[in-house]
């Protein structure tokens, strides 16, 4: 991990947000990843790294273009998850709307909405010219306890068509339950979006996960040839095989907040652990929080940062009811 450490703080000392680029010419999608949107999480910046030098190195030709960025470059220079408020939850429809129209005023502007302002014009600029059925964004992510590789996505058609094709479980309804996720913007710019989440923070196999997940979204998007991907089926493995439930869609039925930082498990759960009503799952301060819905635990906390406790997620009937067009 140190020599790739080393890349990212290289990268935000020549305070570079965008970590490669290529453009063939060539008719293709429009790809965007995005790593580091919360600073604590270098693990898909570190991959991004490793996979722009393998195009590179090897000369592989892209239908298309690719775009992998840094989300908070400031937290990620601190290790932090973010400096003022995450950037994860800025998109909404109000702060858009400002974005695209009036601005910010200047009481208004903090660390992050400056990398807000810097990643819309980044994004409004890639698109120029681009086909909006053929666009693709995933935003790289890791969580503070272990988990299997998975995906959230909102519930809108191009989205889950995108997810389908990954041996992964994905989340569909993200949305109703976090507002201003980057994904949600990229949404409203017809981008087939998904956030993914690779595994822990610090575990070294996140990068090869994450590393995995972007040579197969390259693939499947048809910006890269199948034997340009280096290992493709290792990369299935990597992403699939440890996986209970590759293909299941989850449908998050119970957020539980974490407010105050009193907020604490009650003990090492697993993600996608199963749980059932009435189990002791958190305390927050000295009261006791019992498991609300039988299902399965989704992102529980294990950090002092974040407002979101845990979530409960129950399998989504097999007939989705989706959105065409997103609200
Ligand atoms: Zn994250």
């Amino acid at each position: 991990m140190e020599g790739l450490k080393e890349q990212v703080r290289q990268i935000l000392f020549n305070k570079s947000r965008i970590i490669g680029k290529v453009e063939s010419g060539k008719k293709g999608p429009a790809i965007v990843f995005c790593g580091g949107i919360h600073g604590n999480e270098p693990a898909g910046v570190l991959a991004l790294i490793r996979v722009f030098d393998t195009i590179k190195e090897r000369k592989i030709k892209i239908n298309g273009k690719v775009l992998g960025f840094i989300g908070n470059r400031i937290a990620l220079h601190k290790h932090k998850r973010f400096i003022e408020s995450d950037l994860n939850r800025l998109w909404t429809s109000n702060n858009i709307h400002k974005l695209h129209n009036t601005g910010f005023t200047s009481n208004e502007i903090t660390s992050e909405k400056t990398e807000m302002i810097e990643i819309d014009e980044l994004l409004m600029s890639f698109i120029k010219g681009t086909e909006a059925k053929h666009r693709y964004f995933v935003d790289l992510h890791t969580t503070s306890s272990t988990t299997i590789p998975f995906a959230a996505i909102d519930r809108m058609k191009q989205s889950v068509e995108f997810a389908m094709q990954l041996p992964i479980p994905f989340i569909i309804n993200l949305d109703e339950f976090l507002e201003g996720t980057l994904m949600h913007y990229l949404d409203h710019i017809n981008f087939g979006a998904m956030v993914f989440e690779a595994g822990k923070h610090e575990d070294p196999i996140s990068v090869n996960i994450h590393e995995a997940l972007v040579w197969l979204v390259l693939y499947i998007s048809g910006a890269v040839a199948k034997e340009d991907v280096p290992n493709y089926e290792g990369c299935l493995t990597l992403l699939g095989g440890i996986n209970e439930h590759p293909h299941q869609i989850f449908n998050i039925i119970h957020r539980e907040p974490a407010n105050n930082g009193s907020f604490r498990m009650a003990q090492t759960f697993v993600n996608f652990q199963p749980i059932k009503k009435g189990d002791l799952l958190a305390y927050n301060g000295v009261n006791k929080i019992a498991c609300q819905h039988d299902g399965f635990l989704f992102m529980p906390l294990y950090q002092d940062q974040g407002a979101d406790g845990y979530f409960i997620v129950r399998k989504a009937q097999k007939e989705l009811s989706i959105d065409p067009i997103h609200n």
